[in-house]
C-alpha cells in the first residue's frame, strides 16, 4: 500500500465504541480523521449492558436514531441478589414508573458495527482489517503509524495527532511500551462466558434487566439480548485458572451455573449457542493517559470490573472528550499539550470514580462472607480514608450526579460506616444550602454573596457540560475542581466580592447590557448565584 491517504489531523488506532466516537465528533468536527481497526466488522466483543448515561453520548454523535432502529433489548434497570440478603432487589432507571426509561441490551458485533459505520458516514476514513503495528514521533510535526493489512501488505499513515483506542490489545502499552499498565490488586478477577437459548427470563418490569448474582465464587453476569440469545458470565478469582484449566471452559463454567440459585434455574431448559470465552486480567490502568501527541481511549488506557457495566460509557465518553480535546489542539497549535494534559486528568478521574464505585460494591456484598473470593475484595481503612477524602468522588455519588445509580445502590448494600458518614454529611449541607438559597432569593438586596476562603480561581481549559473543550474559570474548592463555563455563572461567581448584595451586583452588570439584553442576562445571572449557592461556592457574610 505504500504511504497512502495523504495527511490526517488524526489517526485512530481501533474502531471499537472508543475510537468511533472520537472519529465521529472529529469528522463532523471538520477534521480528516482516519480509523485504522484490525478486524472486518463485524466481530465478536464482550461488554453488552449499557448504563443510562450513554443517552446523551449517542445524541451528541448523532447515532441516537439508528441505534433505535436496531430493536435493541430495552432493560429498565438491574436486579441484583448481592448485599444482605438472598432475595433479590432492583433499580430503575426511573424509580417511580420503571417502564418510562430504559437503555440498551446491546448485542456488541451490531452495536460496535452501527457506530463504526456511522463515524465512516459522518466523513471517517475507516479502513477495516488494517493492524497498527508502530508508530513513530521522529518528526515533531507528524505522528506516523505503520500498518500491515490481512493480506499482508505493509502501509503508513500520516497525522498530526494520534489516538489509541485499541481496547484491552492496548497498542501504546502493549507493542510501544510509551505507557506501562499496572494490573489493579483489589480485582483480581477472569471472567468465563457463554451465550444460550431456550433460556427463561425473569418476571415482570424486570424481565430485560440486568441480572446480577452474587455466588459463593464471585458473580455472575445475565443479560438477555435481541438475538434471543442470554449472555452469562461468570467473574472469578484468578486462583480458579488451575481449575479452569484442568476442567476445560464448557465444563468449569456448567459447574459454576450450578453453585448459583438462580441463573442456575432460568437456564434449567436452556442450550449453548457459543463456545465459552475466558478472558484473564482485564483491571489494570496505564500511567499516563496522553503524551506526546497521543491520548488514550476507552480500555487503551483503563479498565476497572464489569460489574457497574460502565465500560462503553467510559469509552464512549472519553473518545468523545479525546476528539474535543484534540479538535482544540488542532485549532491553538500552541497549547496542544495543555488540551492532551486536561483530557488525560480528567479521564483518569473517570476512571478513578468508576473504580471507587465498584470497590465499594464489593466490599459491601455481605453474602458468602467467609469465601476466599469475597474475602480478598474488602478494603482496608487507609483504602476507605483515602475513598472518603476524594471529594469529588463523594459529590459525584449525589442523586444527579454521573454516578447517581451507583449512589442507589449503595443504598442497598451496606457502607463502612466513614463512607455512610461522609455521604450523609453531604447530603445534610448540599440540602441546607438549597433551602437557604430558597430564603436568599426572597431579597436580593439582603443577599450578600462571599466566595469561601477555600476557594481559588483561575482562569483556563475545561470541558463544557456539551464535552466541548473550552475556556472558562476553573474554581479549586478544598478536593474539588468546578470548571464554570457558563459565562452567567462564572460572572456572578467573580463579582461577588463580600460586600455587594446580588441587587447591587446585577444592577452593575446590567447597567452595561443593551435594553433587550437586560431579562435575559438578569435571569441568567440571578441562576448564576443560585446554582453557584447550590455547589457550595459561596457562603454569605453571617456563615463564612
Ligand atoms: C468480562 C467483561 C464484561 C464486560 N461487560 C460490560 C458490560 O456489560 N457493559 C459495558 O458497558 N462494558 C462492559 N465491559 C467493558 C467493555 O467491553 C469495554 O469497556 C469496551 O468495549 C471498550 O471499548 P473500546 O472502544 O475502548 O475497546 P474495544 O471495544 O475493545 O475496541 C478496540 C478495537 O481496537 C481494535 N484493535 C486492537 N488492536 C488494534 C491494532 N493494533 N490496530 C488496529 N485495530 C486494533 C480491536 O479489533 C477492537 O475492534 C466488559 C468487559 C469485560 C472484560
Amino acid at each position: 500500500m505504500g504511504e497512502v491517504g495523504g495527511r490526517y489531523d488524526v489517526v485512530v488506532i481501533g474502531g471499537g465504541p472508543g475510537g468511533a466516537a472520537a472519529a465521529t465528533m472529529l469528522a463532523r468536527q471538520g477534521r480528516r480523521v482516519l480509523v485504522l481497526e484490525r478486524e472486518l466488522f463485524p466481530r465478536h466483543h464482550v461488554g453488552e449492558s449499557l448504563v443510562g448515561g450513554v443517552f446523551p453520548l449517542f445524541r451528541e454523535l448523532g447515532v441516537a436514531e439508528r441505534l433505535a432502529e436496531v430493536g435493541f433489548m430495552q432493560k429498565r434497570g438491574s436486579t441484583h441478589i448481592w448485599g444482605q440478603s438472598l432475595e433479590p432487589w432492583s433499580l430503575y432507571f426511573n424509580r417511580e414508573k420503571p417502564e418510562e426509561a430504559y437503555s440498551y441490551q446491546v448485542e456488541r458485533s451490531t452495536f460496535d458495527q452501527v457506530l463504526l459505520d456511522h463515524a465512516e458516514s459522518c466523513g471517517a476514513e475507516v479502513w477495516r482489517g488494517a493492524s497498527a503495528v508502530d508508530v513513530s514521533f521522529d518528526d515533531p510535526n507528524d505522528v506516523k503509524v505503520s500498518y500491515r493489512s490481512r493480506d499482508g501488505e505493509r502501509g503508513t499513515a500520516r497525522g498530526t495527532f494520534l489516538i489509541d483506542a485499541s481496547g484491552q490489545r492496548r497498542f501504546m502499552a502493549q507493542h510501544m511500551q510509551l505507557v506501562r499498565a499496572a494490573f489493579d490488586p483489589f480485582f483480581r478477577n477472569l471472567a468465563v462466558y457463554q451465550y444460550f437459548r431456550g433460556h427463561r427470563l425473569l418476571d415482570g418490569v424486570n424481565r430485560y434487566n440486568l441480572f446480577l448474582e452474587a455466588f459463593a465464587g464471585g458473580w455472575f453476569w445475565y443479560i438477555p439480548l435481541h438475538t434471543g440469545e442470554v449472555s452469562v458470565g461468570a467473574v472469578i478469582g484468578q486462583d480458579s485458572l488451575p481449575a479452569l484449566r484442568t476442567d476445560g471452559p464448557d465444563r468449569f463454567l456448567a459447574a459454576q451455573i450450578e453453585r448459583t440459585r438462580i441463573v442456575r434455574r432460568l437456564l434449567e431448559s436452556a442450550t449453548p449457542s457459543s463456545d465459552t470465552r475466558v478472558i484473564n486480567n482485564f483491571s489494570y490502568e496505564v500511567d499516563r493517559f496522553g503524551g506526546d501527541r497521543f491520548v488514550l481511549v476507552g480500555d487503551a488506557a483503563c479498565f476497572t470490573d464489569p460489574m457497574f457495566a460502565s465500560g462503553v460509557y467510559l469509552a464512549l465518553r472519553s473518545g468523545i472528550q479525546a476528539a474535543t480535546a484534540l479538535d482544540f489542539a488542532l485549532g491553538h497549535p500552541d497549547r496542544w499539550q495543555e488540551a492532551i494534559d486536561l483530557y488525560a486528568a480528567e479521564y483518569h478521574r473517570l476512571y478513578l470514580h468508576a473504580r471507587n464505585a465498584v470497590q465499594l460494591i464489593y466490599h459491601g456484598n455481605q453474602l458468602f462472607n467467609d469465601q476466599p473470593f469475597w474475602q480478598a475484595r474488602k478494603l482496608d481503612d487507609g483504602q476507605l480514608a483515602e475513598i472518603t477524602a476524594d471529594g469529588g468522588f463523594m459529590s459525584e455519588l449525589h442523586p444527579t450526579g454521573w454516578l447517581q445509580y451507583e449512589r442507589l445502590a449503595f443504598g442497598q448494600v451496606p457502607l463502612p460506616e466513614i463512607v455512610e458518614d461522609e455521604l450523609g454529611r453531604l447530603d445534610c449541607a448540599r440540602a441546607a444550602r438549597q433551602q437557604e438559597v430558597q430564603r436568599l432569593m426572597h431579597d436580593f438586596g439582603t443577599w450578600i454573596p462571599v466566595r469561601r476562603p477555600t476557594i481559588a480561581m483561575r482562569r483556563g481549559l475545561g470541558y463544557a457540560p456539551n464535552y466541548q473543550m473550552a475556556e472558562g474559570l476553573i474554581v479549586e474548592n478544598g478536593h474539588s475542581t468546578i470548571f464554570v463555563n457558563a459565562p452567567y455563572m462564572a460572572e456572578a461567581v467573580a463579582a461577588a466580592d463580600g460586600r455587594r448584595s446580588v441587587r447591587d451586583i446585577t444592577a452593575d452588570v446590567l447597567a452595561k447590557a443593551s435594553p433587550h439584553e437586560r431579562l435575559s442576562r438578569q435571569l441568567l445571572l440571578v441562576a448564576g448565584f443560585r446554582d453557584a449557592h447550590i455547589r457550595g461556592l459561596f457562603g454569605t457574610p453571617a456563615t463564612v
